[in-house]
């Protein structure tokens, strides 16, 4: 970890991962500014442990000024590698680098990278669980939970770092290399930011391009795009699929999960035996097996951890069960492909508790398969208007205005009798009630808590 020390470094962005790098930094010995154009009056953060450590904070105005002397431009992952600073760095021989390139400059640990547009967070927790079976030593970080580069000084040579890796962290990276690397899926996604497909998929292979030929890279073969990147991988490709068995790879046949490799056969369990829910989630199961697979873990093993992984908290949650109901929580449903996996999970009969802040999505899908699938439907917030329109342009009757979340979860539990659920997938941003989907989630989830008698 020589490479730092008395280096001066500039971090830009001051949230969660930026104060994580920011300090690690400091303590490894380098002189490290931290700015941030939001003004300190927008911060709730502490900065207190950061300050005494000797990190200097540069809150406001950024000016090109920030970059004097400076050898390094660190930047958080929510700052884009377009804005005019990282422009002008880059004409001053400053290095430019994403947090996670940090992250993996630090680490002692091999490096597992999982990215995608939908299900990271759920695979690489999964992934975690999965590779603790191992007995090594698991770090999990990324968008997920702790800042990667935090996580990266806790395993060890023997151990693994897993990685949640987004595109925009992938702007940044220059050495990277997973040993093993995963690609679940790419839609049009973050569009605004990588202003085309072509580089969003260009950022996206940048989880690959630094591996070699004994690394692994985890692909979908169900969707077009990433299956063609195997072209382009250095190392040694594995596909997953969920809609065909494959020649070589993980897959689904006759409801199992079956791994076939250099003529090995080896069923991990059934389908029906994973306990996240969904469709979806089997995706992510096979990737997650695939990725265990070839870091060491015993497929025995990793049937145990898809029969007993409760999934992440606000994803398809399961809440309670009242009389005979089970209540669940998919508040991370943003928008309405979200919350079609999760009505797309469940036999039918679902109570949809939906509505939020409106991004005036097209609204046909859903409420089409939400007139299959939902008995009641009960909306709110900014939304609200705009579904029961839809709904009823689609036939959907029972349709509910509710103006909060407790009328909403008090009439669910009205109307809920088995074999009914109640699924709270809003397919909206949750922004006209609450801070994020995760105060949201933990609203109904108590909510719900107090139902019971
Ligand atoms: P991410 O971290 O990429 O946002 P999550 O695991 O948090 O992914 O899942 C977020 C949402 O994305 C889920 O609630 C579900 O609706 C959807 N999703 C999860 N996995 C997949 C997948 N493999 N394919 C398509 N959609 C998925």
């Amino acid at each position: 970890h020589t490479e730092f020390i008395n280096k001066k470094i500039l971090v830009l962005g001051a949230g969660i991962s930026g104060i994580s790098v920011a300090y690690i930094l400091r303590q490894l010995g380098a002189e490290v500014t931290l700015s941030d154009a939001k003004s300190a009056d927008h911060f709730t953060n502490d900065f207190t442990q950061l300050l005494s450590a000797g990190v200097v904070l540069s809150l406001g105005n950024q000016s090109e000024e920030l970059l004097a002397d400076m050898n390094y431009l660190v930047l958080s992952p929510g700052i884009s590698i377009y804005i005019p600073l990282v422009a002008k760095a880059r004409e001053r021989g400053i290095t430019v680098m994403s947090e996670v390139e940090v992250a993996y400059r630090l680490s002692d640990a091999p490096v597992v990278a999982i990215t995608g547009t939908n299900g990271k967070t759920t695979t690489t927790t999964l992934v975690g669980e999965i590779l603790r079976t191992t007995g090594r030593k698991v770090a999990v970080g990324g968008n997920i939970g702790a800042a990667l580069s935090e996580q990266a000084l806790v395993a060890d040579t023997d151990g693994f770092l897993v990685a949640e890796i987004s595109s925009f962290q992938l702007e940044g990276v220059i050495q990277f290399r997973p040993r093993i690397a995963a690609i679940l899926n790419i839609t049009p996604d973050h569009l605004d930011r990588h202003r085309t497909m072509q580089i969003y998929q260009q950022m996206k292979e940048q989880v690959f391009v630094n591996q070699q030929a004994g690394d692994y890279l985890i692909l979908n073969y169900d969707d077009s795009i990433v299956r063609e990147m195997a072209a382009r991988a250095p190392g040694k490709v594995v596909y997953f699929s969920r809609q065909q068995a494959l020649e070589s790879g993980i897959y689904v046949e006759e409801e199992t999960i079956r791994l076939k490799w250099e003529g090995k056969i080896i069923d991990i369990c059934k389908v029906s035996d994973i306990k996240i829910k969904g469709g979806h989630n089997v995706e992510n199961a096979l990737a997650a097996c695939a990725v265990g697979y070839f870091a060491g873990a015993k497929p025995e093993k990793m049937a145990d951890v898809l029969k007993s992984f409760p999934g992440v908290e606000h994803r398809i949650e399961p809440v309670a069960e009242l009389a005979g109901v089970p209540y669940f929580n998919d508040s991370k449903a943003t928008n309405p492909e979200s919350s079609i996996k999760a009505l797309e999970a469940f036999p039918g009969h679902i109570i949809l508790i939906a509505g939020g802040r409106d991004k005036n999505t097209d609204l046909t899908d859903f409420m089409k398969l939400a007139k299959e699938q939902v008995d009641h439907l009960i909306l709110l917030g900014e939304a609200q208007l705009r579904f029961a329109e839809a709904a009823a342009a689609r036939g959907i009757t029972a349709i509910h205005k509710v103006n909060s979340f407790q009328e909403a979860v008090m009439l669910a539990h009205r109307l809920a009798k088995p074999p009914q659920v109640v699924l709270l997938s809003p397919a909206c941003a949750s922004y006209d009630m609450f801070n994020n989907y995760e105060e949201r989630g933990r609203t109904f989830k108590e909510l719900v808590h107090r139902l019971v008698p």
